[in-house]
């Protein structure tokens, strides 16, 4: 059965396919941009040192080596300085011990141990891919061990040459998209197509602590929280990204302030929340979320209620995975 899609004409089975084919057909090797920042902590590193360092390269994460056993051993993110946070933070009143004077390896080895670890990452090894590897592989690995982050290997070697993230593939599917047959799915509204999540949304007060937000974040595990005011009305957007601003602003100390405050005091941040509407096609959901270079848009309805989350996550899981019969990682 064939139908027609401007600008080709393609089978309903090939419809599907697109994405998954292209992803298949690229090496993560042609995702990698020309010339990129990369830093690397040895975990010898004190965590302060380490997030500092981030904060001064405008980088979100880099990879750990190992000088003793010669080999990268994991990441350090965004996630575990907010895992850090979390978990030494008492009072503006009290330093936190841990934050100040913990090596890298200090702080994963007790993470490790903890009575509470099954809170944080369960990771304790290094998920990498190769530069030959294709980005589908790419894609599933970024998503069956739901990180953020998936360095890229130079089998020769063995250095670190890019560190790949969703946004940085649909990126590069999106300069390629002219090229390709138009899917007749991505005409169809968000809403038929039921990518995303609807249900259960974690969401956070503007009245709430910064602390509360950390503590979603731990417990839930999610990227983002919509910042909603007294009626459920989303009013701002609060990633996990945004606590950096506490390292470069050195007002870590102060968990104790609302997310008004939080919101406020951020420095680099996308202007407004951006958002979609049920109504909407996957075609302008694509192009939004591509051209404001997010990790996620909210879905609301037309009084601004938080509706459902559709993140570059749920995007590849329908674009790239279900299509090759893989399903429901993100569950
Ligand atoms: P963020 O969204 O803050 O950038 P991630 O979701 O990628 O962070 O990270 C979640 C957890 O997984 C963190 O503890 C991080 O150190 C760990 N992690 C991220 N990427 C990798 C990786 N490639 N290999 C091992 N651990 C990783
Ligand atoms: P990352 O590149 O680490 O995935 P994010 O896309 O989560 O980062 O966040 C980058 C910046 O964009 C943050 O300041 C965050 O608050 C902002 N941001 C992300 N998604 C949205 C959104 N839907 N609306 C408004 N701002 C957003
Ligand atoms: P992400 O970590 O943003 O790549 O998303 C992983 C999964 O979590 C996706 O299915 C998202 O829709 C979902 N998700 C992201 N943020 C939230 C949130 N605040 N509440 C509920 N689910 C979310």
């Amino acid at each position: 059965m064939y139908v027609t899609s401007s600008p080709t004409f393609i089978s309903l089975e090939e419809d599907a396919s697109v994405y998954l084919n292209f992803m298949k057909g690229h090496r993560c090797y042609d995702a990698i941009p020309v010339s990129c920042k990369l830093v690397i902590f040895d975990t010898t590193l004190k965590v302060k040192t380490a997030f500092f360092a981030l904060v001064a390269n405008g980088l979100r994460a880099a990879p750990l080596w190992d000088s003793k056993l010669q080999r990268f051993v994991g990441m350090l993110t965004i996630t575990d300085f907010i895992n850090i946070l979390h978990c030494y933070y008492k009072s503006p009143l009290v330093q936190m011990y841990g934050l100040e004077s913990h090596k890298i390896e200090t702080w994963r080895a007790q993470r490790r141990r903890g009575a509470d670890s099954h809170l944080f990452s369960p990771m304790t090894s290094f998920i990498f891919s190769f530069s030959f590897c294709s980005l589908f592989d790419a894609i599933y690995s970024l998503l069956r061990y739901k990180i953020h982050r998936l360095p890229v290997i130079d089998p020769e070697s063995g250095n670190v040459l890019h560190i790949l993230t969703h946004k940085r593939i649909l990126k590069f599917l999106h300069i390629f998209r002219e090229k390709l047959p138009t899917p007749g799915f991505i005409r169809r509204p968000i809403q038929e197509l039921g990518i995303g999540t609807f249900s259960n949304i974690a969401t956070v007060q503007l009245t709430s602590t910064l602390y509360d937000a950390l503590s979603i974040f731990v417990e839930r595990r999610v990227s983002a929280l919509p910042v909603v005011d007294g009626h459920g009305k989303v009013v701002a957007l609060y990633s996990r990204f945004d606590v950096i601003n506490l390292a470069a602003q050195k007002t870590y100390n102060n968990l104790d302030m609302t997310m008004q405050e939080a919101v406020h005091r951020r420095t680099c941040y996308v202007e407004g929340v951006i958002k979609c509407y049920p109504h909407e096609t996957l075609e302008t959901i694509l192009d939004r979320i591509v051209k404001a270079e997010v990790h996620r848009l909210v879905l609301v309805d037309s009084a601004d209620m938080v509706k459902g989350i559709i993140s570059l996550s749920d995007l590849l899981q329908a674009m790239v995975l279900t299509p090759a019969g893989i399903d429901a990682l993100l569950s």
